[in-house]
């Protein structure tokens, strides 16, 4: 962890070269950031870019989040015939929702009794980034990416996830070209639930595949803004 000896309460740059922009992650990437750190300062003491800019493209990189994600797999759980459209053409259905996949293939594998999906990036962190929004740390490790391959089941026993032992797990390792998106089983006792309480249950990590979703018992119907202010 890198610690800060110097004053904070002076009237410094934000982009001071000894300021970090962002701490340490739990992948340990210090040395990445030191130098994007030095380049960005660099950039903007030179007139190249100004602080305002990056702050404007990390917004645009950040405004995607798992609640697009989310959208979609509670979509899928509602609607039968979106489910298979879904399952031939992620990119197309997802338009359909009016949710744009920025990376060029999304492939979506559903998890059955017989079969469970996990993600993995064996090579680096690719990840549906314009429906998920940015990776965990952890996804992005090295360990990650090399356990989910060889040991699939001992690393989804660390998320707290244990499968029966005739599910088979199948790992999806993904490329610059091709993310995959896990469609989880629909939860029993959501019978009757609308599309937005549905996707209260689709975390982020069921939609990578190291968790389930959200159990209807620890999360009841939820009621819509609609329901709370008619
Ligand atoms: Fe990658």
């Amino acid at each position: 962890m890198r610690t800060h000896d110097h004053d904070h309460s002076q009237n410094q740059s934000p982009l001071h070269e000894h300021d970090a922009l962002v701490a340490e992650d739990e992948a340990g990437n210090l040395l990445g950031q030191q130098m994007v750190d030095a380049l960005q300062a660099i950039l903007v003491r030179k007139g190249v870019l100004s602080p305002g800019e990056v702050g404007l493209e990390i917004q645009k990189l950040e405004a995607p989040g798992t609640h697009l994600g989310a959208r979609i797999v509670a979509r899928a759980w509602y609607d039968p015939a979106y489910r298979s459209r879904l399952l031939r053409d992620g990119k197309s259905a997802a338009a359909e929702l009016d949710i744009k996949v920025g990376e060029a293939q999304l492939v979506v594998v559903e998890n059955t009794p017989a079969e469970h999906n996990v993600v993995v990036c064996t090579l680096c962190s690719c990840y549906p980034r314009s429906i998920l929004g940015q990776p965990p740390s952890w996804y992005i490790s090295k360990a990650y990416r090399a356990r989910t391959v060889r040991e699939p089941a001992a690393v989804l026993a660390e998320f707290g996830l244990y499968l029966p032992d005739d599910t088979a797990i199948c790992t999806h390792d993904s490329t610059a070209d091709m993310r995959f998106l896990v469609l989880p089983m629909r939860p029993t006792g959501t019978e009757g639930w609308t599309c937005e309480q549905l996707s209260r249950l689709v975390t982020r990590d069921s939609m990578i595949g190291v968790a389930q979703p959200l159990s209807p018992d620890a999360h009841l119907a939820p009621k819509t803004a609609a329901e709370e202010h008619p």
